[in-house]
């Protein structure tokens, strides 16, 4: 039989007092359950992060963690961010964990998947998904944002799971990994699948969110897509090429019919090298843009300092 993992539960919380103390209790109903069986070592916990709440969210997390060892808290000093604040929970914890699982704190995701998790981990995956099996919880706008978001983004050649929100397992291995990758603005979800590993995904339901209310208003809903496109595609920055090539095709066009007109002696004077010339220096514009965003491209990539390879294994 395999040795039983220790396992980190990591809760990132920003202004959730008051759904903790249900999250916390279901939390450690499932930890102890899982200790009890002996699917995970009795050093197992659940760690929160405060994420700079400005609410009672810090006071609960200490004082349930005084009431019970297998609660540990982290707070940071302001609101870093959903993604930071679960870099910040598994950095602080990878060293003395086997596994760690990310889930926020609304549990809204199904917690009951997470003994089929440990499974996976114990078959030898390094990174098991949580994959929601429908979206039939979230508003039609929601749903259809999300379905958007994910067809784009796989055009745009970035390989993103579709509908796994930050519910995961990952690996001591795995998250080692991750802590390799210096960018400032890390979008977890594109990272994951870059790292590779062995990894597998495990369906469920996400629920309603019954206390409290979103963390995630549309105006932050928007700049979390835009930096996960923005950090891994530099095709944005090529959009000024493709349209600077179509403009100058265009240009050749209507150079030709313009002067076609002259000729013709249908044109004012002046009209058609006005014409003209604003159709060649807007293109001839958009195309240096675009050399100097093939630049820029460049430099993006290369300041983010990314690792060029993980190593897996040794023997
Ligand atoms: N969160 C955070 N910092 C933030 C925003 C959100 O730590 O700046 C946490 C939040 O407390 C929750 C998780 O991130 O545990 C996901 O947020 P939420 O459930 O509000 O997002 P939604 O499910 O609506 O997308
Ligand atoms: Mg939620």
């Amino acid at each position: 039989m395999k040795k039983k993992p220790i396992l980190a539960i990591i809760i990132p919380c920003y202004n959730e007092e008051e759904t903790l103390f249900f999250t916390s209790e279901k939390l450690l109903e499932i930890l102890q359950k899982l200790i009890i069986q002996q699917q995970i070592s009795s050093q197992s916990f659940l760690f929160f992060i405060d994420d700079g709440s400005k609410d009672k969210t810090w006071e609960i997390i200490s004082s349930q963690s005084q009431k019970n060892p297998l609660v540990k808290g982290l707070k940071l000093s302001a609101n870093a961010g959903h993604q930071n604040a679960l870099l910040a929970g598994m950095f602080s914890t990878y060293a003395e964990v086997d596994c760690i699982i990310s889930i926020d704190a609304d549990l809204q995701d199904d917690i009951d998947i997470i003994p089929e998790m440990i499974n996976e981990f114990q078959k030898g995956n390094e990174i098991v998904y949580g994959v929601r099996s429908d979206r039939k919880s979230d508003s039609l706008f929601k749903r259809k944002t999300a379905e958007w978001f994910y067809s784009f983004v796989q055009k745009l050649g970035l390989e993103i799971k579709p509908n796994h929100a930050d519910f995961r397992l990952m690996s001591t291995k795995a998250v080692k990994a991750l802590n390799e990758f210096e960018e400032s603005n890390i979008f977890l979800r594109g990272i994951c699948p870059k790292l590779g590993f062995q990894t597998s995904d495990v369906f469920y339901l996400r629920q309603k969110r019954v206390y409290g209310e979103t963390k995630y208003p549309l105006a932050k809903m928007l700049s979390f897509a835009w930096n996960g496109i923005s950090s891994f595609s530099i095709a944005p920055l090529r959009l000024s090429g493709l349209m600077g090539g179509l403009s100058l095709m265009v240009t050749l066009v209507l150079s030709i019919s313009t002067f076609w007109e002259y000729l013709a002696g249908r044109t004012v004077p002046g009209w058609a090298s006005i014409m003209i010339a604003i159709l060649f220096l807007g293109s001839v514009q958009l195309l240096s843009i675009a050399i100097l965003g093939e630049y820029i491209g460049k430099i993006f990539t290369e300041v983010k300092k990314r690792p060029r390879y993980i190593i897996e294994k040794k023997i």
